[in-house]
């Protein structure tokens, strides 16, 4: 048992009192008799005992470190050792309530709920207003929330008069020790129901359907929560409601996606078409609109629909409604298509790009050139 003190508590010898404490607090809640029974444990925490009480006292600590020993009385008769320490973890290692505590009131603030609402992108674009109904708990309207029939009312606890806690006597290595602990006659509230209301069996609040309106602003993302105060579960015993929370899922819609503040949607354009321009009519969030498409037209062209895309929130300007154009080769030509089209393709002077001075991949090879 001569082991050197801070190699007991696993600490360096200029630790700070602090240190020593924490060191000492972790390696005695492990050996606690409760977590390890082992009677070895029990002499290991004697042992670091010993050493937190002489290390953790200035004056002794100081003798310890001049002399080298272990020599400053037995244990545990040395003396001036509080145990307060000892009795605090233990309270925290077995769940124990400690001393001093009130009564655990009845009154609790209710859960919070989470409900999935799904909307459509149009509902995103200019907001929208939903009505949702769930199941929750609500105050029981035939006690107010006070938990007892009509007419009565709790009685202090007299098996702990009312403190919600009583004495305990426990065996510790230490001896006796008294400890706190929560009131089984009431359950650590203090005091009783000594008719319990029927209508909720006594916890003042009801489970049934609720329906609230919900206004879900413009510009809203997938998965924005939306948190509606004092519209979750009613808290026992009259206690305050919990929130609401409402997590919006947007379905995609067939045509438009959004990219920020704008909507995309992506047309394809015949070869015809786009080399002559054309206009396509679309179906919008805001009625019927003209596509423009000028001749000439590219694949990943866009064209825009200015202020027809999504209000963002908390502001007024709308984003824009754009339409990414793909020209479309044809294909499965009839021989008469086809003849039309060597036919364009003569007058172009590009029925081949052999022979031509700049051919379409000239701009790409000086581009390697210059590196
Ligand atoms: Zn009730
Ligand atoms: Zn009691």
């Amino acid at each position: 048992m001569n082991e050197d003190y801070y190699d007991l508590l696993g600490v360096s010898r200029d630790a700070t009192k602090d240190e020593i404490k924490k060191a000492y607090q972790k390696k005695a809640r492990a050996l606690h008799p409760d977590i390890n029974p082992d009677p070895e444990a029990q002499e290991k925490l004697k042992a670091i005992s010993h050493a937190y009480e002489t290390l953790s006292n200035p004056e002794k600590r100081r003798m310890y470190d001049m002399g080298g020993g272990s020599g400053m009385g037995g244990f545990p008769g040395g003396g001036g050792f509080d145990f307060a320490d000892i009795f605090d973890m233990f309270a925290g290692a077995t769940g124990m309530r400690g001393h001093g505590q009130g009564p655990q009131p009845r009154r609790r603030r209710g859960g919070d709920i989470l409900r999935r609402v799904a909307i459509e992108l149009r509902d995103v674009v200019f907001g929208a207003e939903k009505e949702i109904t769930y199941r929750t708990s609500v105050l029981c309207e035939t006690c107010q929330g006070s938990c007892c029939a009509p007419g009565t009312s709790t009685r202090t606890c007299s098996a702990c008069q009312g403190s919600g806690h009583v004495q305990r006597v426990a065996q510790s290595l230490l001896g006796q020790v008294m400890t706190m602990a929560p009131c089984p006659t009431c359950e650590g509230h203090g005091d009783v129901i000594e008719q319990p209301c029927t209508a909720c069996q006594g916890h003042g609040r009801v489970t049934q359907d609720q329906t609230v309106t919900v206004r879900i602003p413009s510009g809203v993302e997938h998965g924005t929560r939306i948190q509606l105060r004092g519209q979750g579960e009613m808290g026992e015993a009259g206690g305050p409601a919990g929130d609401l929370f409402v997590e919006l899922s947007v379905a995609e819609h067939d045509i438009f996606t959004r990219e920020g503040d704008d909507l995309v949607a992506h047309l394809t354009v015949p070869m015809t078409a786009a080399a002559l321009g054309t206009t396509v009519p679309l179906e919008t969030f805001d009625g019927e609109q003209q596509v423009q498409i000028d001749p000439g037209a590219q694949t990943g062209d866009e064209v825009k629909l200015r202020g027809l895309g999504v209000t963002p929130l908390r502001r007024e300007r709308r984003g824009d409604l754009r339409v990414k154009l793909a020209v479309l080769t044809p294909t499965g030509l009839t021989e008469e298509e086809r003849e039309l089209l060597e036919q364009f393709a003569r007058l172009r002077g590009d029925e081949t790009t052999r022979g031509r001075r700049q051919g379409p991949f000239a701009k790409l090879r000086d581009a390697f050139r210059d590196l």
